[in-house]
């Protein structure tokens, strides 16, 4: 079991330590732009409490919490109209998935084409 680290970055921005361009937040969720954005429309979406991926908090995480983040991704797809041509929501988890924050979060990418849903291995 990976253990969670308060000093992250998210844990950072959550706490309000460090800024970031906060587009929603409500009382289990923050959401805010991707500081690398890699299409037109780049966002990450969080949960507040401290769950370090997608399995700790599928594991962890009240029916509250979970609930939040799925209605916090269609208001945020809305509040940008990403559900008039469609988007994407990424949850990288551990090594394999490439996870780079150990604080769990979705990235939500819009605004074009995404392209394929995973690059080719070399
Ligand atoms: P992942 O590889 O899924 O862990 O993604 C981490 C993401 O966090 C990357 O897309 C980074 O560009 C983004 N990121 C890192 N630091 C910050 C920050 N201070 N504010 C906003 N986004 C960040």
């Amino acid at each position: 079991m990976v253990m969670y680290d308060t000093n992250n970055i998210f844990a950072k921005i959550i706490r309000g330590d460090i800024p970031a361009d906060i587009i929603y937040e409500n009382e289990y969720v923050l959401a805010f732009a991707d500081i690398n954005p890699q299409r037109k429309i780049h966002l990450l979406v969080l949960p507040k409490g401290a769950y370090t991926d997608i399995f700790d908090f599928g594991q962890k995480a009240n029916p509250e919490e979970q609930a939040a983040i799925s209605k916090a991704i269609a208001d945020i797809a809305e509040q940008y109209e990403l559900q008039k041509d469609g988007f994407r929501v990424i949850a990288n988890c551990g090594k394999n998935g490439g996870q780079e924050v150990p604080h769990l979060h979705f990235h939500i990418l819009g605004g074009e084409n995404i392209g394929p849903m995973v690059s080719h291995m070399p």
